[in-house]
């Protein structure tokens, strides 16, 4: 069995290496997706400072589309590698044990979604029922410091040891999962020693760049301790540098924000190349900016079949593909899945350290 793994992942190494180009023109026959960024709702159990999820109208339910029916014909049409459930806060949602199953047995994709952790023995529950029936999925935990600084991010007393409950339970019970940080003004400084004291204990932790569109409205309140306009992407550059020394996994994002810095554009986005996003009211968009003129229908209008909704949007999606070609939506803090772009936007010695790191951490995994 570990044999089969190794050989499988050498193989998406070697696949990697060899299809990271950027395509002259969408093909939309066999358009197969390497990941899918799946919002199921907008509504949220927390209190966050840096968002206003959690402020969605309960009314809004109303307007979701994502039963059981919608996602199993939805994804038994198209086609993607991964799936990514998010929100909001997916867990809420009563059948989202039976979304993941149906994506997974319809769609064969791997399944992973994040969390904010505080509806902890719902969470638990859930987990454990995934895995009695040989689903493979993995948990984004989401995490933005340590104890003090995550719960003033919460908003709530209390959520960080959610956190570290839900750490140990899968650990006890050997379920895959990341920490999540997103990086603010007022957690910048805990970036570094929050990356050191996960990775020396074996887990991994992504780093993402916080957003500030109109989803995520912050509260007034606490603006100038989220993010000081003048200095927060300049400081960011600064920490993701030293991060990249200890840490090469980081550069696509230090890459990133040193080209926005300094007002460049970056490489051409795998927004819809690569990657597709989709809404809780059933908006399809090509990336996580959710942008009015990247936008590309709704699958209410086919009936949530994916095979018929391209073809009925064929223009559109050749429309938007140039538009992205030719970094028409850039400068942008979206710019997607920079696994990607790295190519196209970092020296070989950097990428080759990237993979190598990325190779080693894989086959770790596999002799756990
Ligand atoms: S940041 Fe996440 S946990 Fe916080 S309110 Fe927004 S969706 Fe909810
Ligand atoms: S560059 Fe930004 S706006 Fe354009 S497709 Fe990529 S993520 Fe979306």
């Amino acid at each position: 069995m570990t044999i089969k793994k190794l050989t499988r992942s050498i193989i998406k190494f070697y696949h990697f290496l060899s299809k990271n180009n950027y395509p002259n023109s969408l093909k939309l026959e066999g358009l197969k997706f390497d990941i899918i960024i799946h919002y199921l709702t907008w509504r949220c159990n927390s209190r966050c400072i840096t968002c206003n999820c959690w402020q969605t109208s309960p009314t809004e339910q109303k307007k979701e589309v994502w039963n059981l029916d919608n996602i199993r014909k939805f994804y038994s049409t198209v086609k993607a590698n991964y799936v990514y459930l998010t929100g909001g806060e997916p867990s809420i949602i009563p059948n989202f044990r039976e979304i993941v199953e149906i994506i997974y047995k319809t769609s064969g994709a791997s399944v992973s979604f994040t969390t904010n952790g505080l509806a902890t023995k719902k969470i638990e529950e859930d987990l454990l029922w995934l895995k009695k029936r040989g689903i493979i999925f993995s948990l984004d935990l989401s995490c933005n410091g340590f104890e003090q600084k995550h719960d003033f991010s919460r908003g709530i007393i209390g959520n960080y040891q959610k956190i570290l409950e839900l750490i140990n339970f899968c650990q006890s019970h050997k379920i895959y999962f990341t920490l999540s940080f997103t990086a603010f003004s007022f957690n910048l400084d805990e970036a570094i020693p929050f990356i050191d004291y996960w990775n020396k204990k074996g887990v991994e932790v992504t780093l993402g760049i916080a957003r500030f569109d109109q989803r995520y409205k912050i509260n007034e309140n606490f603006k100038k301790d989220i993010i000081d306009d003048r200095d927060y992407p300049r400081i960011l550059e600064k920490i993701l540098k030293e991060l990249c020394e200890k840490y090469p996994q980081y550069l696509p994002q230090y890459q990133l924000i040193k080209k926005i810095n300094n007002n460049e554009k970056n490489f051409p986005c795998f927004g819809l190349v690569k990657r597709l996003v989709v809404g809780p009211y059933g908006e399809v968009f090509p990336c996580d900016g959710l942008v009015d003129k990247l936008y590309l229908g709704n699958l209410k209008e086919s009936d949530f079949d994916f095979r018929k909704f391209i073809q009925s949007k064929e223009d559109r999606f050749k429309e938007v593909f140039n538009i992205i070609k030719e970094k028409r939506c850039q400068p942008c803090f979206y710019i997607t899945d920079l696994l990607y772009g790295i190519n196209l936007t970092l020296p070989k010695k950097d990428i080759i350290r990237i993979l190598k790191k990325r190779f080693l951490v894989r086959i770790k995994k596999l002799f756990k």
